[in-house]
This record gives C-alpha cells, sequence and structure tokens, in this order.
C-alpha cells in the first residue's frame, strides 16, 4: 500500500507549505546529482517526487486520499499516452517535479549551495569543480607566528589517460545514436510534443563508445592530495582561508573548484586573546600589590621575558598595557598589546609568626589605608 504521506514523513492534515518544505528537505538529499552511482537515493527521488506531485495538488490529493494511489496512477486524471502522473517512468519526470518545488532550474539550487554542484553528468557545457571544506586546528603560538600545515584532501582530477576525455582514443567520441547529436529528444505528450535533455548523451550530443581504462569514462578520477596551507600570523578561530583552485577539477573545461580552510585555535594555558590584544592574568601576593615589584612576563613573540614594573599599592584587577606585544593582526596592520591583569592571592597557610605580624600590622592600620573602604563606609552612613 503505497503511502505518499509516510514518504515526505508528514501528516495526512499537513498543508501545503509543510508538504512542500518536507519534499524539499528529502529532493536535495537524493537528487542525482548529489547520489552519482547510487541507485537507491534515485528510486528514493523518484519516490518522494511522486509523493510530492500528488499530495502538492489539492485536487490530485482528494482523489488520493479517498481512493488511493492507483486512482491517481491510472484512473482518467487527463494525463496523456505514458501516464505521466504518479509512478515516474524516467528521472526526468521526477527532475520536473524538483524544479517546479523549487521555482527553478534544478542546477541554482545547488550553486547557492556549497561549492559548484556536484559533478553532474546532466549535460556537456562547462561545469566547475566542487568546493571542499575542511577544519583545522592550530595552537595559540602557531596562531601567532602563523606556519605552513599540511593536509590531506581528496580531490576529483582530470584523468590523465584521456586528458578528460572520458574515452580511451579520440575516435571513441561518436555522436549520439538516440537524438542524432542535438542532445535533446521530441517526445509526445497527449496534445503536446516536448523537447528534453536526451538520456543517452545526457545532453552532451556525444557518446564514448569505448570508456577510458583508468577512469571509466568519467573524465575525473579521484586522487588524495598533499595540500600545503600557509596559515597567516595573527589568524582566529572561525577565520576562514579560501584556497582558490584547490578543490575538484572542473568538468568539460569548466574551472577547478576551491578548497575552504575554517580555522580553530586551541585555548592557551596562561594566555587568551580579544581581538588582537593578548590577555594575561597575573597573580601577585599582598605584599608585593602593597610594596610594588618587578616581574618577568613571558610573551609569545619576544625570545626573553619582559620586565614589568607592577606599582606601589596596584589594585585587583588593575589591568597594565605592555604595547605592541599582542597579536599581530592578520591583515597586516601592526600588532595588538600584551593586557596584563593583576590578581592579588590573599595569603593562606599562615604560621603562627606571621599571623602574629599582620595582627600587629592591623593595629597600625588607619583610614588612610584604605581609601575605598573608608568612602564605602561613608556612603552607608548616608543610609541611616
Ligand atoms: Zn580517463
Ligand atoms: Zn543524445
Amino acid at each position: 500500500m503505497t503511502d505518499y504521506y509516510q514518504r515526505l514523513g508528514v501528516d495526512k492534515n499537513a498543508d501545503q507549505t509543510s508538504i512542500k518544505k518536507a519534499y524539499r528537505k528529502l529532493a536535495v538529499k537524493y537528487h542525482p546529482d548529489k547520489n552519482q552511482d547510487d541507485p537507491e537515493a534515485e528510486g528514493k527521488f523518484k519516490e518522494i517526487s511522486e509523493a510530492y506531485e500528488v499530495l502538492s495538488d489539492e485536487n490530485k490529493r482528494q482523489i488520493y486520499d479517498q481512493y488511493g494511489a492507483d486512482a491517481v496512477q491510472n484512473g482518467g486524471m487527463g494525463a496523456g499516452p505514458g501516464g505521466g502522473m504518479g509512478g515516474f517512468s524516467s528521472m526526468e519526470d521526477a527532475l520536473k517535479t524538483f524544479m517546479g518545488a523549487f521555482g527553478g532550474n534544478s542546477d541554482n539550487i545547488f550553486d547557492s549551495f556549497f561549492g559548484g554542484g556536484g559533478g553532474g553528468s546532466d549535460s556537456g557545457r562547462p561545469r566547475q569543480g566542487s568546493s571542499k571544506k575542511v577544519r583545522l586546528t592550530i595552537s595559540f603560538e602557531e596562531a601567532a607566528k602563523g606556519c605552513n600545515k599540511s593536509l590531506m584532501v581528496t580531490n576529483y582530477i582530470s584523468c590523465g589517460g584521456c586528458k578528460g576525455s572520458g574515452a580511451k582514443s579520440q575516435s571513441d567520441i561518436q555522436t549520439c545514436p538516440t537524438c542524432q547529436g542535438s542532445g535533446q529528444v521530441h517526445q509526445s505528450r497527449g496534445f503536446f510534443t516536448m523537447a528534453s535533455t536526451c538520456h543517452q548523451c545526457h545532453g552532451a550530443g556525444q557518446v564514448i563508445t569505448n570508456p577510458c581504462g583508468e577512469c571509466h569514462g568519467y573524465g575525473r578520477k579521484k586522487e588524495k592530495q598533499k595540500v600545503t596551507v600557509p596559515i597567516p600570523a595573527g589568524v582566529d578561530s572561525d577565520m576562514r582561508l579560501k584556497m582558490q583552485g584547490y578543490g575538484d577539477s572542473g568538468e568539460n573545461g569548466g574551472p577547478q573548484g576551491d578548497l575552504y580552510v575554517f580555522i580553530q585555535v586551541e585555548p592557551h594555558d596562561i594566555f587568551s586573546r580579544e581581538g588582537d590584544n593578548i590577555i594575561l592574568t597575573l597573580p601577585i601576593s599582598l605584599t608585593e600589590a602593597a610594596l610594588g615589584c618587578k616581574k618577568d612576563i613571558p610573551t609569545l613573540l619576544s625570545k626573553s621575558p619582559i620586565r614589568l614594573s607592577v606599582p606601589i599599592g596596584v589594585q585587583y584587577g588593575k589591568v597594565l598595557r605592555m604595547r605592541h606585544e599582542g597579536m599581530p593582526n592578520v591583515h597586516g596592520h601592526g600588532r595588538g598589546d600584551l593586557l596584563i591583569s593583576i590578581a592579588i592571592e590573599t595569603p593562606v597557610n599562615l604560621t603562627q609568626k606571621q599571623k602574629k605580624l599582620l595582627k600587629d600590622f592591623q593595629n597600625t592600620e588607619t583610614e588612610q589605608n584604605s581609601p575605598k573602604k573608608k568612602s564605602f563606609l561613608d556612603k552607608i552612613k548616608a543610609f541611616f
């Protein structure tokens, strides 16, 4: 029992919008351009297109609801010879439904996805090879200094054996017998005669009688390629590098696809980043904060640490700035700063002697030692 609702995964009461939405999603998934040499996907594509053709038409849907699939497939619905409706005999019919649902040429859909289509065989026109997307994780230091990273990409490359033609020799390419080279066939549909793309040559007008042994007539073959990606200093997570021409090779003389490298930068143990500035949290003791101190600050790009003077009486959270010791700007506009955020650590694990010293100190404390505390208490007093 054919269930068109089940095929599209929609409810029996689904409205046209959800039917269309469900179909589009499935059609993109099983589209023949995306699933070459996969008969199962091809069958699925026909099945869902058939379901959509019926359910998208309220008249047909009503008949189907009442009498079942046979009624819409065979019964006097005005379909011409060949029973064009339902049970698509050809991929072409299914593709027409597909184009209808997207409101246009099916090729355009895939152009607006990633890259230039799935390497189709629909016509002899030049097509750009597919673009690829890879993730690349680098360390914080590599991001700061820049580096070269190698990665392996599996690409379709033009077959060397046939120079991309797909034929064993030039004489193995012949005019298509089905369409006599026009790339189109004419079919009778009831009162109409319709021109459509030739099934045998897919519109190319030529067929290969003896395919190239290396690529089996495809003209391209898969090959693992090593690509070295130059990573500029200053890159950050979620930046994208475009390696032009490193995707699949084109078809019928079309240009190469591209390789897009998505960068992920690993977090660093002590440094973090905000734009081109690098942030370092520097823990110091209470006495160092009160008396001032000198600290050797590690940096990412200078060979030796840089000495930092922490001023007397520095407060928690104070940010000290070292100019031009941050990340290089990825577009070459100089460098950011190194921002040192002061974290004062309250002393713990005190000995008896230390406790006594601090108590003695406490006894000598005046309001002058804690101006913020005094100001806070003054404000509170105003409430009561
Ligand atoms: Zn070949
Ligand atoms: Zn043909």
